[in-house]
């Protein structure tokens, strides 16, 4: 699907930004701000903003969340370019960066429980003498030294910066149980689309670091980042953990529109005569302003959302 003829593709531009969502129930609010947000930035300078569904953790998705995600997308105006990728067809990929890994000796197999690693606070650092788990993971062995402190400058919140050796530890690239963790997924296929630049919830940025450090392991290229606003309900607790965390309306569609672009900081009254989704979508991308995206959590308007999900 190509942009509509009012936001251009501009082929120079060099953008390529994403919307990535997990399928584990009906898109809420917040969802919808990193969805608005990153088509924002990507569209604003005429790049390509691709959409993924990381569906690589059957335990948790919900059965039909993925199509009802990408229908509200299209409720929305948020359409990608080029075909929908699904992480769960990208094993060969996935398995071709660990092999790649182990062979180099930058990864190694464990059998390390969670119980193994009580005592160190849950961080691995290396593998206990009897470990007692049954199954093997396969985890990025973090060096212990200045190699795993990683600094970064994220475009909403700044200089960010992290000892993954001391504050996580060695990290699982492969679940004991065969899942391809979340870390190396997104590292494999944000490269492999050519994304330039990660925008998406701050929810993320603690996991940063590390998908920098496995970046570096692989010989990839590291995007820019920047983490929008989390949306919190009365009591800040984040959405999606939230009571609150009630789906997004996709049969009126411009409340929502215009609650995150508030959200993000723009001024309300650029669409507050947009009649279609259409108009405002065209001229959000004309007026959209990055500066004044805010690093501060949004809280939550109950009235942009609906009791039922779709
Ligand atoms: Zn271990």
């Amino acid at each position: 699907m190509q942009a509509s003829s009012s936001q251009r593709l501009n082929p120079h531009s060099g953008y390529t930004g994403r919307f990535a969502p997990s399928p584990t129930g009906p898109l809420h609010l917040g969802s919808l701000l990193a969805a608005f947000g990153s088509w924002l930035m990507a569209r604003s300078v005429g790049g390509r903003w691709l959409l993924r569904i990381e569906d690589i953790d059957p335990a948790r998705e919900m059965p039909g969340a993925a199509a009802g995600q990408l229908d509200t997308l299209r409720a929305f105006g948020l359409e990608g370019d080029g075909p929908v990728v699904w992480q769960h067809a990208r094993e060969e990929l996935y398995r071709t960066a660990i092999a790649s890994l182990l062979e180099r000796g930058l990864a190694f197999s464990c059998r390390c429980s969670r119980s193994d690693l009580a005592h160190s606070g849950g961080i691995h650092r290396a593998c206990v003498p009897r470990p007692s788990g049954h199954a093997e993971a396969i985890r990025l062995r973090v060096p212990g030294d200045a190699a795993a402190r990683v600094r970064f400058i994220d475009r909403v919140h700044g200089p960010i910066e992290q000892s993954v050796d001391a504050e996580v530890g060695d990290f699982v690239l492969k679940r004991a149980d065969g899942c391809w963790a979340y870390q190396l997924a997104v590292v494999v296929d944000d490269a492999e689309q050519g994304v330039t630049e990660v925008v998406r919830g701050a929810d993320l940025l603690d996991s940063t670091p590390r998908q920098i450090l496995l970046q570096r392991a692989l010989g990839l290229a590291t995007p820019v980042y920047a983490h929008l606003p989390l949306v919190v309900d009365s009591e800040g607790r984040k959405l999606s953990k939230s009571l609150s965390a009630l789906p997004i309306d996709p049969r009126d569609p411009l409340p929502a529109l215009r609650w995150c672009w508030t959200a993000l900081g723009q001024p309300p009254a650029v669409l507050a005569d947009a009649g279609s989704v259409a108009t405002l979508l065209t001229r959000a991308a004309a007026e959209f302003e990055f500066s004044s995206v805010t690093s501060e959590p949004q809280f939550a308007d109950r009235q942009t959302t609906v009791e039922s999900p779709v």
